[in-house]
Parts: C-alpha cells; sequence; structure tokens
C-alpha cells in the first residue's frame, strides 16, 4: 500500500505540502476548516509577499497563477528616516517577487490540489483528535497557523526570545496611493516609532497597496493599532494620513487624500501583534506515530521582513522530498528534516528578531551599514535579493565583525586595484 499523509491546516504550508505529496502520488488529506467559497467574504488574513525562490516553487508545483513578470514587483525602495538628512535608495531583485491577497490565493490552490486527487475534509480539528486522526495515516503533519493546535508541539526558549509581540501592527489594503516609478516594495524606517512595508498587492479588484505599519509599542505611532477603523472610518484615515505625513513623508507624498481608503471595504484592515515564537518540531503521539510541525506552528516570525510565508514553503518542499525519500517516519526521520531546514528557519527567525531589537534605536554599526548600501548599489542589490535567502542575511548581520567585513569585502571587489606605479606614471600631486 502507498502512503498516506494527513496534513492538518491549509494554508501555505499545508497547500505546498499536500501539492508536493500528490506530484509524487503520496496519498493526502487535508482537513481545514475553511472552505474555499468562505475566503472572499472574510477579513484581510495577512498581506503576504512571496519571493522568487517561493514562485520557483509554486512554478514546479504548476501552480503559478500569477507569472512574476506581470504580477510581480522588481525589488525595494528604502527610506530611512534619519536627521537631518532621511537616506534612500533602491535595490533590485535577481527575479520578481510578487504578493497575492491570500483570499484569493488560497482558495485557487485548493482547487488545485482537489483537481490532482487530493482530499480536504472541512472541519476544525481539536488537539484531543490528532491522536485518533494519526491512525489513519502513515504521519500527521500539523500547519494550522498561530491557532491553539500548535501548542500541542513544545516552546523552544533557546530560539524564542520574546514572551510578547514586538511591534503594534496596523495592517491594510489602500487604494488612492500612487505607485512609485518602479513596480516595488518600499521599506520606510522611523527610528523609536516603527517601520512600514508598502506591498503592491493583486486584490479582488485589482492592483492595491498594503501598508504594514510596525510600531514599536509606547511610541508615536502605537495608536494606530488601537484605533478602530470601523468606529470611524474617517477619523481613522485622518489620524492615519497625519501620523504617515509624519513619519512616512515619501509615501504620504503620493496619497490622493479623496481617494485613499480601504481598497475593497471595511474587512481590509487587520491590527494586533505577533509573538516571535520557534517550537519543537514534532512529537510522538499515542500509539507512536509522529506529528510534525510545519510553518507558523513551527516558527513564526513578525511580518517586517516578509519572511514567514516563504519558509513556510521552503520548510514543506523539504519536508516532501524527505517523505517521499523516506520509509520510516520516526525520530531518525525527523533529524533529517530538521537538519535540511533550520538554516533557513533559523536565519530567517534570527534575522528577523536582530532587525526587530536594533531598529529601535539604530545602534551606529547598523546606521554605518545602511549608509553603505545607499551609496553602493552591488550592495544594496545584494541585500536586497537575499530577502529570498535568509540564512545568507544572517551569515552577515550575526556579528558587527560580520557586517562590518561583508561591507569590506564587497566594496574590495566593487573597487578596481590600483594599477601598479611604473617609472614613467605621474604621481599624485605631480603637476603634468
Ligand atoms: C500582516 C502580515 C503580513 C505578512 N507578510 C508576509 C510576507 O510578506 N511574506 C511572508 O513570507 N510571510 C508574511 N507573513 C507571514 C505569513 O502570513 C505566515 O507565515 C504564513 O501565512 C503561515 O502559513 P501557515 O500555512 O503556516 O499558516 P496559515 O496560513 O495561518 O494557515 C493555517 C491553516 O490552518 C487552518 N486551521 C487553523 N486551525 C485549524 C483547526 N483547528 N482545524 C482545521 N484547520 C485549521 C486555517 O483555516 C488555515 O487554512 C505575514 C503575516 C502577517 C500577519
Amino acid at each position: 500500500m502507498g502512503k498516506r499523509v494527513g496534513i492538518v491546516g491549509a494554508g501555505t504550508a499545508g497547500l505546498h505540502l499536500g501539492l508536493y505529496l500528490r506530484q509524487h502520488d503520496v496519498e493526502v488529506t487535508l482537513f481545514t476548516d475553511r472552505a474555499p467559497e468562505e475566503y472572499r467574504g472574510m477579513r484581510l488574513l495577512n498581506t503576504v509577499a512571496h519571493h522568487a525562490v517561493t514562485v520557483d516553487r509554486e512554478t514546479a508545483l504548476g501552480v503559478n497563477h500569477w507569472p512574476g513578470q506581470q504580477y510581480g514587483y522588481f525589488g525595494h525602495y528604502y527610506y530611512i528616516g534619519v536627521k537631518p538628512q532621511p537616506i534612500e535608495f533602491f535595490g533590485d531583485l535577481h527575479a520578481p517577487s510578487r504578493a497575492i491577497d491570500y483570499r484569493l490565493y488560497q482558495p485557487r490552490l485548493m482547487e488545485d490540489f482537489l483537481a490532482r486527487g487530493g482530499h480536504i475534509e472541512y472541519r476544525e480539528i481539536k488537539g484531543d483528535e490528532i491522536s485518533t486522526l494519526s491512525a489513519q495515516f502513515d504521519l500527521i503533519v500539523v500547519c494550522t497557523g498561530k491557532g491553539p493546535l500548535g501548542q500541542l508541539f513544545q516552546h523552544e526558549p533557546a530560539h524564542s526570545p520574546f514572551d510578547r509581540p514586538q511591534r503594534a501592527l496596523c495592517v491594510g489594503l489602500f487604494k488612492g496611493i500612487k505607485a512609485p516609478p518602479i513596480r516595488a516594495v518600499t521599506m520606510y524606517f522611523s527610528p523609536g516609532a516603527g517601520e512600514m512595508i508598502e506591498i503592491p498587492t493583486w486584490t479582488f479588484n485589482g492592483l492595491a497597496a498594503a501598508l504594514v505599519i510596525e510600531n514599536i509599542p509606547g511610541g508615536d505611532l502605537e495608536i494606530l493599532a488601537k484605533t478602530k477603523y470601523d468606529d470611524n472610518p474617517r477619523a481613522f484615515l485622518d489620524l492615519l494620513l497625519a501620523k504617515l505625513r509624519q513619519h512616512y513623508p515619501t509615501c504620504a507624498a503620493r496619497i490622493d487624500e479623496k481617494e485613499f481608503d480601504l481598497a475593497n471595504g471595511p474587512l481590509d484592515i487587520l491590527q494586533g501583534g505577533v509573538t516571535p515564537t520557534v517550537r519543537k518540531s514534532h512529537v510522538v503521539l499515542e500509539g507512536g506515530k509522529l506529528a510534525v510541525a510545519l510553518g507558523d506552528v513551527h516558527t513564526v516570525v513578525d511580518p517586517v521582513l516578509g519572511q514567514g510565508a516563504n519558509m513556510a514553503s521552503y520548510a514543506a518542499w523539504i519536508l516532501g522530498e524527505e517523505i517521499v525519500a523516506q520509509e520510516v517516519y520516526d525520530e531518525r526521520f525527523i533529524e533529517h528534516v530538521n537538519l535540511r531546514r533550520q538554516d533557513r528557519v533559523l536565519g530567517a527567525t534570527r534575522w528577523t528578531n536582530f532587525m526587530l531589537t536594533n531598529l529601535k534605536a539604530m545602534p551606529l554599526e547598523l546606521q554605518q551599514f545602511i549608509f553603505e548600501l545607499s551609496q553602493h548599489r552591488a550592495l544594496s542589490n545584494e541585500f536586497t535579493d537575499n530577502f529570498n535567502y535568509p540564512e545568507r542575511q544572517w551569515d552577515c548581520f550575526a556579528s558587527v565583525e560580520r557586517m562590518r567585513a561583508w561591507c569590506a569585502s564587497r566594496l574590495a571587489l566593487a573597487t578596481p586595484p590600483k594599477p601598479l606605479e611604473s617609472a614613467g606614471e605621474r604621481r599624485v600631486g605631480e603637476s603634468a
């Protein structure tokens, strides 16, 4: 008999794993509490950008319905609001990233999964059901996002330095913001107050601008996470406009104030916070089978650097390869999975946590690093493209020495070596 895998949760982690396993003829049942037709009427789930490495996996799975050249964006603008003069620069991506409203993306991939012979059961799974469910499968994978089922897996304190959200989030999809000259993400930093990421995002009625406003608790922008749009939409928009003018003026300058509002209506806003958390990768269930943690259940990060879904997809792919390659799903199996996925997952976690801490006050070495990026396009291109490869970002940010060495090695390559002085050559300072 073939392998049978049960996946609880139909987010990006569950869908990419399910599709990968169907491509390799593994029998898969997805359990989810949401039917495809429910997504249209739901509140904004998040505002996720998939980087090119994730888009490549979608292409390999045959589910890239939104090709990069048409739907993608091509780089990052950066705006750092330091005094007296803000720093602004741009970096290219080697291939487009792309953001599709998950209320469109996820039901579309559920259709693909069904079309390829996957089964979906629509019901909420409770914690105590997992052991019973495991009797029907060789392996159970739990990828239910930030919900309570994840608590099945033990918290890993060594990789979870925070016990509360580090930013108070106010996230919305907006119309009335003129696109910048190149279709790109803009990352804004307002030291001491927070960050904002503007993402060109395809939603129900076309292209809109997602604003992910990351506010430092206790800072001037925190009020944006606490003020309700529904109580008084005009008052909310006026407050937001005033804060954008003050903290993110280059965004405010592109706003048509008459047009500016939520793109599809009052459900396009999300407020709250994420406590960055890493959990153990598996648990042995009653009866001896394994349940494996995947996606946000395993590792959840703050959205400031756009890593969560990208690493969920990466981890799903690795888990899929190991399920296909191995016959026995035991502790050794999970060791193989962990060894292969951990550098990227921990890299994304550590880099994101580093930025959350250091962007607050912008220590001198980070200011110096950003200044170097702003002066050298090759550096800003590499930094931007490394959003695809968070483990490379962590190679750079893991210590001050590494940050300095990263810049120095790139600058040495960028600056051509001085030619050797020859006998007849003019020296600096000599007249012609
Ligand atoms: C504002 C915001 C912006 C973000 N931006 C980015 C970004 O730009 N790039 C990026 O990579 N990541 C981003 N993320 C993170 C990203 O959204 C998550 O990391 C990713 O969606 C996690 O996928 P998942 O499949 O693990 O979980 P989810 O997408 O949360 O899916 C969970 C699934 O489980 C189902 N479910 C839940 N409980 C049960 C249950 N008990 N029984 C049955 N089914 C259940 C749900 O219906 C859903 O189908 C962002 C997050 C936020 C909040």
